[in-house]
């Protein structure tokens, strides 16, 4: 199997080292180096070189780190690209990391698409515009998306977050679609809150979420929400899902802040290389890394993110030994 790797800007390529490291202990991937995002654009003049993007469609995977100021040129435009409308977002709270709510377990379905992401921008005397797309075609494919999601993986209800009292045609559409589809899956309650309701709900009452729907930008917005929740963007995973690809890369961008320093937690991308495995069908694989990530932190061995020590280096070099007792 073929996977095209993009290390990108900033902690992208620090923490893909480590996904890297940790995907050779376990299986034969045909690993394929390419650039894209900042340094790309200076380098070639785009940030997204063509090269990358025709190998990126030929690949059976795409495994990212992250872009910088680029990222909309790069991962917006590669998810639309690669047509992967479902960007699946899970929020596990996870032994031996201090969070707001341990025990949680949600997980953000964001639709990738369309929504005010699409970049339809535009300025006329002095005022600018963006348009929303909302069409019943991309909610209905990402609501039964989430639908069956939840039923695969065992949870039991979907939660819409939208503004239709607000936004009554772009909303509207999607909260009627989510409905519309909510009924042909009896086995998965359904219910809805406004986007502001629903923030609020959150952060005081988490635990009466499992599976949450949404468009594209409230997606983002709330994934990096909930992620707080449970101990921040160094442990987020994030998959891009569409009919023909898919594309994996940690929630979190390229971090500049501490780029360079060596103290990226790489946990958010090995458990999106993980997130990788299981859609490959290395399922195995894959349970083997989140057991030796988790117990890893659980046995008191994290980066500075998480009240750690470990540089990025040696963090992996715990996980490997872990996966080597597993
Ligand atoms: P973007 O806007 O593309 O999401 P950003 O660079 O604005 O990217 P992030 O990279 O998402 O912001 O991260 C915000 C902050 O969270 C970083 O500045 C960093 O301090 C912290 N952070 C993010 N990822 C990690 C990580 N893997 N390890 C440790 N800290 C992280």
């Amino acid at each position: 199997m073929k996977i095209a790797v993009i290390p990108g800007d900033g902690i992208g390529k620090e923490v893909m080292s480590s996904a890297v490291e940790v995907l050779n202990e376990l299986v034969d991937l045909k690993l394929e180096f390419y650039e894209a995002g900042d340094e790309a654009l200076q380098k070639y003049g785009k940030a997204l070189p063509d090269e990358t993007l025709e190998a990126c469609k030929k690949s059976d995977a795409v495994l990212f780190g992250a872009a910088g100021e680029t990222a909309a040129d790069v991962i917006v435009r590669l998810r639309q690209e690669l047509e992967t409308f479902a960007n699946v977002r899970p929020a596990r709270a996870m032994r031996g990391v201090k969070c707001l709510y341990p025990g949680l377990d949600v997980v953000v379905i964001r639709e990738n698409t369309e929504c005010l992401y699409k970049g339809w921008e535009f300025k006329e005397k002095g005022s600018a515009f963006a348009i929303r797309l909302i069409t019943e075609t991309a909610s209905e494919r990402i609501a039964r998306f989430a639908f069956e999601f939840a039923r695969k993986e065992g949870r039991k209800k979907v939660t819409a977050l939208h503004k239709a009292n607000v936004m009554k045609l772009t909303c509207g559409t999607f909260r009627d679609v989510c409905r519309r589809v909510a009924r042909e899956y009896k086995d998965i309650a359904f219910n809805e809150y406004y986007i502001d309701a629903g923030c609020m709900f959150l952060v005081m009452d988490p635990f009466r979420f499992d599976v949450i729907v949404t468009t594209n930008m409230f997606g983002d917005i709330v994934s990096d929400l909930v992620a707080g929740l449970v101990g921040g963007l160094g442990i987020a995973p994030s998959a891009n899902v569409g009919e023909k690809h898919a594309i994996f890369e940690p929630v979190h961008g390229a971090a500049f802040d501490i780029a360079g320093k060596g103290i990226a937690n790489p946990t958010a991308m090995l458990l999106t290389t993980a997130m990788m495995l299981r859609h490959l069908g290395f399922s195995e694989e894959a349970k083997k890394v989140e057991i030796a990530v988790e117990d890893t932190i659980a046995s008191g061995k994290t980066t500075p993110d998480l009240g750690g020590k470990l540089k990025t280096s040696e963090f992996t070099r715990e996980v490997v030994k872990k996966l080597g007792e597993i």
